[in-house]
């Protein structure tokens, strides 16, 4: 282990899935300090693994029953070296200071690769919206907005959504806002589209991720036209990804929650994907119901008591998983090669355990972080806020086209940076490479701040 890992390790030992994310980089990012003595002299790896500031603050609201509850909220605002901090709030009971300093730290170079002016953060509480009623998930939002407001603004930080946070908690938390501060500013992305939002902005991580993966394919000459995938999640970034998964000719045979996974085997077409929508989006209820409308499809509950996931046991071409962090272990990914996956797309953060990662790299798979392939969501979020600093709106057409070409600059960057440090086809050091090399070299360029 290098020193400077060991100092980071031991200023925060308890946080394991930071210390993943970290490691990853900073084995990666070796080659490029031996060519870059003045990176390791500025102790550059240290600064940037250092948050710039942690906010963290009480949350107390009141329930439907009148009773007092009080919940934890956060913003970590990791590094603004090229751009304001930018990155999702997380509402999720397992939220805690370790998982969203990983998710800052990722976002760093994810949204480096996307082109756009964009340092990075992000934020969220240990609040659970499942089973809240819309009324308490207001409340939660205005009181949780009560005090983040503070700390962000169009030009300092602005926030979007992650894991149980949609369009209605953006909305409820931009009513907030702006009635706190009396200005109408695109200072959360993810908006609707009637007050301030992007066209594309709901697709954009589902679809970025499914061009990353043809734009992999196309490296051999091939396409999803027939393919056979897994996708994990039923949320935002999975129901987007199996729609472009469906435009490009693919099939998809599996979604997920946290309870368990759906498995049907004839594909799920545009109607089945619309009651997916429908039961998740506006019922907000659970996957397991999908086989009470479609019997040809069979449900799983998930044990606890396995080593591994089903889902990722199934014979299919393509894996996009899409709900969250360490989905996929060694097993799973072992479970995959032999089942003839030979592409995985990250819709969800760090998905991939480093294990996992290990076997995807050796079997010189077509594999995609998500820090390159789930870039799509941010850089949307990038579009909307250029479209709300110039007070107008592009067409569905040109946000799609945007959303494509960063998504192929993002593969050629990974494409380039690997090649340059010899490891041809490994999209893991080419993402970090790029990412890292435009953050460091701003960061130098502004001194020790
Ligand atoms: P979402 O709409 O809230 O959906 C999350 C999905 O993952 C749900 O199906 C959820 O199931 C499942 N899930 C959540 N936690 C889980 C757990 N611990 N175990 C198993 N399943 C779990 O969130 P999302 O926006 O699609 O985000 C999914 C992933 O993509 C996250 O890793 C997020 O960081 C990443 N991502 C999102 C965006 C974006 O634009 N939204 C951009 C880049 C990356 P339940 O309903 O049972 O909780």
């Amino acid at each position: 282990m290098s020193e400077e890992l060991k100092r980071i390790i031991d200023k925060d030992p308890d946080q394991k899935e930071f210390h993943q994310a970290v490691r990853e980089v900073i084995d990666t990012v070796q080659p490029v300090l031996d060519r870059h003595p003045e990176y390791r002299k500025a102790r550059i790896l240290e600064r940037i693994a250092e948050p710039e500031r942690t906010i963290i603050f009480r949350v107390p609201w009141i329930d439907d029953a009148g009773r007092i509850q009080v919940n934890r909220g956060f913003r970590i605002q990791m590094n603004s070296a090229i751009g304001p901090y930018k990155g999702g709030l997380r509402f999720h009971p397992s939220v805690n200071l370790s998982i969203l300093k990983f998710l800052a730290f990722e976002q760093v170079f994810k949204n480096a690769l996307t082109t756009l002016p964009m340092g990075g953060g992000k934020g969220g509480s240990d609040f659970d919206p499942k089973g809240k009623s819309d009324n308490e998930v207001m409340r939660f939002c205005q009181a949780f907005m009560s005090e983040l407001y503070r700390h962000i603004g169009p030009n300092t930080d602005v926030p979007a959504g992650d894991i149980g946070v949609g369009g209605r908690e953006i909305g409820y938390m931009f009513g907030m806002y702006k009635k706190l501060t009396n200005e109408v500013t695109g200072v959360l992305t993810g908006k609707g589209i009637n007050w301030g939002g992007s066209l594309i902005r709901p697709e954009a991580t589902g679809y970025g991720c499914v061009y990353f993966a043809k734009e992999m394919l196309a490296t051999r000459n091939e396409t999803l036209e027939g393919r056979t995938c897994l996708v994990s999640g039923s949320g935002n970034v999975a129901q987007y990804t199996v729609e472009k998964i469906l435009d490009l000719g693919g099939k998809v045979v599996t979604l997920s929650d946290s309870s368990g996974f759906i498995h049907d085997e004839r594909g799920i077409d545009r109607e089945k994907l619309a009651h997916v929508m429908e039961l998740k989006n506006t019922r907000r209820s659970r996957i397991k119901e999908y086989v009470q409308k479609y019997p040809e499809a069979v449900y799983t509950e998930f044990d606890s008591s396995l080593d591994h996931n089903p889902l990722w046991d199934i014979k299919a071409d393509c894996a996009f998983p899409s709900a969250t962090q360490n989905e996929i272990n060694e097993k799973d990914a072992a479970n995959l090669i032999e089942n003839g996956v030979y592409v995985v797309a990250e819709g969800s953060n760090m998905p991939s355990t480093p294990e996992a990662v290990d076997i995807f790299l050796d079997q010189k798979i077509l594999y995609a972080p998500g820090k390159a392939a789930n870039a799509g969501g941010v850089s949307v979020s990038g579009l909307e806020m250029s479209q709300n600093s110039m007070r107008i709106k592009w067409t569905r057409k040109e946000v799609d086209d945007r959303l494509k070409q960063i998504m192929k600059s993002i593969h050629t960057s990974c494409v380039g940076a690997a090649t340059e440090y010899g490891q041809a086809g490994n999209y893991v050091v080419g993402a970090n490479i790029a990412g890292f090399v435009k953050v460091v070299n701003a960061m130098i360029d502004q001194g020790l701040v």
